[in-house]
Parts: structure tokens; sequence; C-alpha cells
């Protein structure tokens, strides 16, 4: 049975009792075991857990490092287009915020890739709106061809596709695609998500579907915490997660944590999840998936991200702009959102040597096989 199946018989309502439910006693017997269920995560990001933060925290630290060794993955993000038919209440590309829009060109990308290559890096993550007809897939192989000299690794976060364009991109090189659901309770979803192909909420989950079937290398998904009690939202990607592992057995995954920022058009949010919330469920994640690689951006604070480092994740990028065009000519008026850790990538990877961790710019994946 497909997810998108099975999440019909999953009451949201039902799901939020169970985990808040959970008792310590549930909590110890999870973090006991050497192999963990959906209950046993359940329990490891109920509210019964935050007594267990420590004892998390250096759990999460010895099998992330059983599995990974000391080192951090650095990516940096790159805007192609701020172009959107969307209508999406969380975000600054939202086709009713009244921004400049802009696509970058051929001279403009190769100018990008050049100050980025020039930083270090080789894995990069191509970001667009949502607007077919300008950013395509005609614009993003155009691009993969550009870019594909500069880079080991491309990843990309656009709109979801239909399993014949993966298989296009992939076949011109493209690496990994992130797709995050944003929230999997379908009337938020709604809510969230009113004009635009976006708005399909059935599409959207089975993004990942098409994706393994297409033979993608590596695929990311995520909710974006603010929109709905992420405890709840949490579980039901969990699922998703264990549902494609066992389907698409052949692909690699990774989990990101966005957490809701100000922007342009900005909203009110309805959970506000902490720092201590954050570090729990980054560990519960480890806790429960030893494969999987979890991904923190710099959405995140200094201070947060220097104290994640130890506690689970595995990548990270830095010096990030969230503007098309913004590392040659920085221009906040196009930003998606604001950035909060804007050290250089030099200062964040001082921080993360002085933990004895290594940052590692180059050909992770294939050392990690
Ligand atoms: S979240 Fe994505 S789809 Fe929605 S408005 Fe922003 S760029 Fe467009």
């Amino acid at each position: 049975m497909s997810f998108s199946e099975q999440i019909k018989q999953i009451k949201w309502d039902t799901v939020k009792a169970s985990i808040y439910n959970k008792t310590a006693n549930d909590v110890a017997v999870a973090l006991s075991k050497t192999k963990r269920d959906l209950e046993d995560f359940k329990a490891l990001i109920s509210p019964a857990a935050q007594p267990y933060l420590e004892q998390m925290a250096q759990l999460s630290n010895q099998l992330t490092q059983k599995r990974f060794g000391k080192t951090i993955q650095m990516y940096i993000p790159m805007y192609l287009s701020n172009e959107c038919q969307n209508i999406c209440t969380y975000c600054g590309f939202s086709l009713n915020v009244d921004i400049t829009r802009k696509t970058l060109t051929d001279a403009e990308i190769i100018t990008e890739a050049k100050i980025i290559k020039n930083l270090g890096y080789d894995h990069i993550l191509l970001v667009t709106g949502e607007a077919n007809k300008t950013v395509g897939v005609d614009y993003f192989v155009n691009a993969i061809r550009l870019l594909k000299p500069f880079f080991a690794h491309i990843a990309i976060e656009v709109q979801p596709l239909d399993q014949e364009e993966y298989e296009t991109l992939i076949d011109e090189g493209i690496n990994t695609v992130l797709v995050y659901q944003e929230t999997y309770k379908k009337d938020a979803y709604k809510k969230h998500h009113p004009k635009g192909k976006k708005s399909n909420f059935e599409y959207r989950l089975k993004t990942h579907d098409r994706l393994g079937k297409a033979g993608i290398y590596k695929m990311g998904l995520g909710v974006l915490f603010g929109l709905e009690d992420w405890r709840v939202d949490t579980y039901f990607c969990a699922s998703h997660l264990s549902y494609l592992e066992k389907t698409y057995w052949k692909s690699k995954y990774s989990i990101s944590f966005p957490r809701l920022r100000p922007c342009a058009g900005g909203i009110e949010l309805k959970s506000v999840m902490s720092d201590k919330e954050l570090v729990q469920l980054i560990c519960a994640y480890r806790i429960f998936n030893e494969e999987v690689e979890l991904s923190i951006s710099t959405r995140e604070s200094e201070r947060f991200r220097d104290h994640i480092i130890k506690l689970g994740i595995t990548s990270a990028s830095a010096d990030s702009k969230t503007d098309p065009g913004g590392y040659a000519n920085p221009n906040t008026n196009l930003e998606q959102f604001e950035i909060d850790d804007t050290r250089p990538t030099k200062t964040f990877i001082e921080v993360i040597k002085n933990q004895g961790y290594d940052p590692v710019f180059k050909d992770w994946d294939s050392s990690l096989q």
C-alpha cells in the first residue's frame, strides 16, 4: 500500500493522543533497545522524553559517530529564481507578495558558481520557487549543464516533478532532490497553500514515490515547523521515511529541520518549537534511524548551530544567501527568508574543527559507502 493510502488510515488526533500519553517508562524502554520502531519514536519525541535529553544526546552522538565518523558534510544553496506561481502563507516568494522577481541568466549562474567554488564548496543545492513556465525542466537541464563542471554533487529543491522529468534530471547529473511536505495535516496544508499547483496535497505527497521509481541517489524529507503541532507532523514524516526506506531501498535519505523564519508576508505561527525541542527531535531521529542524514541550515542561530554539531547532525550549510544572485550582488529585498547565522564559511568551519570534527567539502558520500 502506498504511503498516500496509508496516511488516510492514520488519524491525526489519535496519533497526537498517543504521543502525549507516552510515559517515562516508554522512553526508558525506547532508549534501552537496539532496534527501534515508530512507537519508540513517538516516545522519544514526546514531552515525557524531555527529562532524558542528556541521555538522548549522548546516545545520538555515539550512533552518529559510529555511522558517519566525526564529519560534517558542507553544502551551500544557490538560489536560481524567486519566481513562484503558488500562494504559500508563510513564504517571501509567494505569488501575492510584492517583491522584484528575478531568474538568473547563464552568465549570472556562472558568476555565482565561481564565487561559491572559491569558498571551497563541492556540494551545491539549487533552489527555486515553483514557476514551471519560467523555471521548468528545460531551465534546470541548462543550469545543471552549466554547473556540472564546478560541483561534484548537485542537489535541487524545486517544484515537485513527474517521474519522467526526474529521470531526465538524473541523466543530466543531479544526485539529490529535497521536497518537504510542509505539513501532513491535510486541512492545514490546504489552508497554507490556497493557490497554485502546490495546493494539490496528494501530488506533493507522492513525489518521493516518483523519485524512488526514477532511481534518485538521495531524497530529502521534512516538515515546516510552525504550521502545526511539530510532534504529530514529525511522526508522519518519520512514518513516510520508514515506508520509503522499505520501498525504495536503493536510495539514501536525509531529513531537514526548517523552523519558520520571519519573511515578507509572514504569518503568525501556530506552534513555536523551542531550541530544546529541536535538540530533542534531532536526537530522536538519530536514535530511531542510524542511517538517515540529518541536515541543519543557516535558518538557525550561531549558538544553536555550534551546539548541535555533536548531537547527530551530519550536514550543514554556511554563508548562505537566499536571494537569486545573492553571492555576487546581495539584495535583501529578493530574499526568501532572513537567515540567522550569517558567519562566513571559514568562521563556521573553525567552530566545527574546534569541536574535533572535520568539515568535509568533497566526496563525502562515496567515502561513506
Ligand atoms: S514555499 Fe515554495 S512554493 Fe511556496 S511560495 Fe515559497 S517558493 Fe513558492
